[in-house]
């Protein structure tokens, strides 16, 4: 039972992470701060703002 809690709880942290947009142009999101689920990027403000993309994680599609 456990476990398919912890398998809903999944799923919904992965819908909620894909309906982020992008805090500069409000693009859907593709990448988020890694941490920090509220700064969230399309990929090209991703590449503006950070010009390495290992500060960042790649939401899941
Ligand atoms: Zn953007």
């Amino acid at each position: 039972m456990k476990s398919l809690i912890n398998k809903v709880k999944k799923e919904e942290k992965k819908a909620m992470l894909q309906k982020r947009k992008c805090v500069i142009c409000q693009a859907p999101a593709r990448f988020k701060v890694k941490g920090l689920d509220n700064l969230a990027y399309c990929k090209p403000c991703a590449q503006e703002a950070f010009r390495y993309l290992s500060y960042l994680e790649k939401i899941p599609t």
